[in-house]
């Protein structure tokens, strides 16, 4: 029995066999989960589009089939390819970056609406942000927080006590943000109180009623936060997302 029509985002695909692939899809209704695409490396595959990485589709799946107990991709139509963002080189590296990460970080098979409505929105944004590092820097953390590992931010996780004016080192595996004369561990990275407070910004856009697609960020204040959610996602996930190395490679290429 096909299942009903649900929305799915790409976030991983795999070659299987001569032309097929396994891809991972994240649907709003059924969380995470894998299904066998098939035929879709034969040219003109009317469904080679859906299984593009972040494209949006509908998808139904029918999970009859001799592959492996997955689920096969019974019909698609795509929504939304996202091709301003895949014309952007640092854009896109960018949005690979959100949905590998989300592949990482999101069990299988466990409804998650919510994060599904953050990654699309954030898809959304990384295509016309001024600051495409601003809606990712969020993303990390609205992720980790709907995941229960949101990092302290708003007071020292080694004492409690108010952060201050005083100096703090962010220390993923102390929890998050610390007073500097507390040491910190060998991942511990220095983060000025502009980037304290970006942070605490990024954590909860609606809050702070921000346009993620306007805000800028500056470098002096990107370089901190981004080693801190770097050091955050290695810590709380366990992860080293592939794609991290290349958005770094773009960003060292020399300014125009
Ligand atoms: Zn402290």
């Amino acid at each position: 029995m096909p299942t009903s029509n649900q929305l799915a985002l790409c976030l991983r695909r795999r070659e299987q066999g001569e032309s097929d692939l396994i891809v991972t899809l994240l649907t709003r209704e059924a969380g995470k989960l894998a299904a066998v695409a098939r035929g879709v490396r034969k040219p003109k595959s009317r469904q080679a589009p859906v299984c593009q990485l972040f494209a949006l589709s509908r998808v139904q799946l029918a999970t009859r089939g001799d592959h492996g107990g997955l689920p096969v991709l019974a019909q698609a139509q795509l929504e939304e390819t996202f091709y301003d963002l895949r014309a952007d080189l640092d854009r896109s590296a960018r949005a690979a970056y959100l949905v590998e990460l989300a592949d990482l970080a999101i069990p299988d098979h466990e409804p998650q609406p919510t994060l599904f409505d953050l990654l699309l929105a954030s898809l959304a944004a990384l295509t016309t942000a001024l600051e495409p590092r601003v809606v990712m820097h969020s993303f990390e953390l609205q992720l980790l927080a709907e995941l229960g590992l949101e990092p302290v931010l708003d007071r020292c996780a080694h004492c409690a006590l108010p952060l201050g004016d005083e100096a703090a080192l962010f220390d993923a595996p102390a929890g998050g943000l610390i007073h500097a004369r507390h040491g910190g561990s060998a991942q511990a990275t220095s983060v000025s109180p502009e980037a304290v407070r970006a942070m605490r910004r990024l954590l909860r856009p609606d809050a702070y009623e921000l346009d993620l697609t306007t805000l800028r960020m500056p470098p002096m204040l990107a370089r901190p936060v981004a080693a801190a959610l770097r050091s955050a996602v290695r810590c709380f996930l366990d992860a080293e997302p592939r794609a991290l190395a290349i958005i770094e490679q773009l960003a060292d290429e020399p300014e125009p």
